[in-house]
């Protein structure tokens, strides 16, 4: 595969390129595909519908090719996911995809677990470690430090905010052993990223050490997010009939956004052939898109704290990839939008819970909500020209070309859940009294020793540490 960058086609490079650079320095852009190959009728076609390893190796195979071989490839895949996604019925035109079984209880655990491995691949040869330097203001760090622990020839520095992050991130981050380590830093999540970015530009320090970073707009993260949409899709479409009295349902895969590289990653498996008629974009507060989609003016702004923390993104970097892949009147066709504040998430659990007995997270919350609005009279007021205003909380007015569907009571919504709603425990409890069960994973990093080692927000200390440290 051939891969180019956002903001200049005139750029083409290879797989290993675009993984092992995250990003064109050059430009500022963000690589993607040249194409999205189709996967084979007679795949998309099978009832019961492939496993979610059979799905990741065939989609997977064009984006290497020629890089790394199908043997190879297996093993990544293997390794990777010992774990599944779920499909879990809610109601009669709902399912949850549940995200959250992997070892940190949230979706990103698909990507760094892929992208872990394909840069421990390109690095086989090499007879140093390769240096993965993350700053992190909560969940990116647990993800890339449990998605590159044991992975060989990588080494992980965490750097966090110390006092900054809850307990459960903390700890999640803090307890490893041998090749991932954190640095709690007396300051800010910008110190931190302040730090990092000094160090990569530092040529004395790049000398003695091999420096990269795992950021989530590397190409080899995103990539396998698709995959769980391709499983998604194709699962309900062959019990729809069966558990909703529904043929050939107009399927809607509703994403709770912040950074939007996950519904990216659904844009691409609808490329290759899932049977995906739409997307609902739900945000937090951080409208950004939301409100492009609505005035077609897109302006990036600073993120405001809300329940939905890990969708707190207020310049979307991925929103530069969507519009290398679509006009934004294509966008108003494919996409409804919507938008919840923390008032709504709580209310959006709490009815959730009461109507349907699952406990769902702050970010998956958004995206239940946004559904049962849509199904229960938000998409046909929209149709019959009552808009809602975009300033309060609710849908977009473009009419998406599914709309007549959902009144047609044809479309099923598919809530992708990101997050396991124990990781949110205080919120949830919030609003529905009682704390949801914690799973044994969670409790047994809650148990291990704290090995956070402290640092000044000091680049001389911080690069002095680095040297004396790691090999
Ligand atoms: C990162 C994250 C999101 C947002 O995903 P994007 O790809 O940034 O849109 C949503 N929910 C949870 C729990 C997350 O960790």
């Amino acid at each position: 595969m051939i891969y180019t960058d956002t903001r200049d086609s005139k750029v083409k490079v290879d797989f290993k390129t675009a993984v092992m650079k995250g990003m064109n320095q050059a430009t500022g852009g963000l690589y993607i595909p040249t194409s999205y190959p189709k996967l084979d009728e007679s795949f998309l076609n099978k009832n019961p519908a492939p496993s979610f390893r059979d799905i990741a190796l065939n989609m997977a195979k064009p984006y290497v090719e020629g890089e790394i071989p199908d043997e190879d490839l297996a093993a990544i895949i293997q390794d990777a996911y010992p774990f599944s996604p779920k499909v879990a019925p809610l109601d009669a035109a709902s399912y949850v995809l549940e995200l959250f079984h992997g070892p940190t209880c949230a979706f990103k655990d698909f990507g760094a677990r892929f992208m872990a491995r394909t840069m421990s691949y390109f690095n086989r040869n090499e007879k140093t470690p390769l240096h993965i330097l993350v700053a992190t203001s909560g969940d990116t760090g647990s993800a890339v430090g449990s998605a590159f622990h044991n992975v060989p020839g990588l080494d992980v520095t965490i750097l966090y905010p110390e006092g900054k992050i809850s307990l459960i991130q903390e700890k999640q981050l803090s307890t490893f052993t041998g090749n991932v380590r954190a640095l709690k830093v007396k300051g800010t999540f910008d110190d931190c990223q302040k730090l990092v970015k000094t160090a990569f530009t530092d040529n004395g320090l790049r000398k003695k050490l091999r420096l990269s970073s795992a950021n989530s707009i590397n190409i080899s993260r995103l990539l396998p997010q698709s995959f769980y949409y391709m499983y998604a899709a194709l699962m309900v479409k062959n019990r729809a009939p069966l558990d909703n009295k529904i043929d050939d349902p107009s399927i809607l895969m509703v994403v709770p956004s912040g950074n939007f590289g996950n519904l990216t990653s659904g844009l691409i498996a609808r490329e290759m052939g899932a049977p995906i008629k739409g997307f609902i974009a739900a945000t937090n507060t951080n409208k950004t898109i939301p409100d492009w989609i609505a005035t077609g003016d897109y302006e990036a702004r600073p993120s405001v704290e809300t329940y939905a923390n890990a969708m707190d993104v207020g310049a979307p970097s991925n929103y530069e990839r969507i519009k290398a892949m679509y006009s934004l009147e294509e966008v108003r066709k494919l996409f409804g939008s919507y938008w919840l504040d923390n008032d709504g998430i709580i209310k959006a659990i709490d009815a959730c819970h009461t109507k349907t007995g699952y406990i769902i997270d702050p970010h998956g919350a958004i995206g239940y909500k946004a559904w049962d609005d849509i199904r229960k009279g938000a998409m046909e007021d929209l149709i019959k020209g009552k808009k809602n205003d975009i300033s309060v909380p609710g849908l977009t007015p473009n009419i998406p070309d599914w709309a007549d569907d959902v009144v047609n009571k044809k479309a099923i919504g598919v809530i992708l859940e990101t997050a396991s709603p124990a990781k949110f425990g205080q919120t949830v409890s919030e609003a529905i009294g009682k704390e949801p069960p914690i799973p044994a994973r969670l409790e047994e990093v809650m148990r291990k020793p704290d090995r956070a080692i402290p640092m000044e927000n000091d680049y001389k200390k911080f690069k002095n540490w680095l040297l004396a440290n790691l090999e």
